[in-house]
């Protein structure tokens, strides 16, 4: 079971929004989101904190 990444909320009942950094064997799960206001937000706050730049898998 995942939850939301931003929110916390249980991911189950949604088709979630995953976020990945890197490619191929360097590839890492940055975050797992119930929709697009998550994602934003999160977003926001990640890139505000570190300048990183994330690819969006949907
Ligand atoms: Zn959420």
């Amino acid at each position: 079971m995942t939850d939301c990444t931003y929110c916390g909320s249980d991911l189950t009942p949604y088709n979630p929004v995953f976020v990945t950094r890197g490619r191929g064997e360097n590839e890492s799960r940055e975050g797992a989101f119930c929709n697009y206001g998550c994602l934003s937000a999160w977003l926001e706050e990640t890139e505000a904190a570190t300048g990183a730049c994330c690819r969006i898998d949907v």
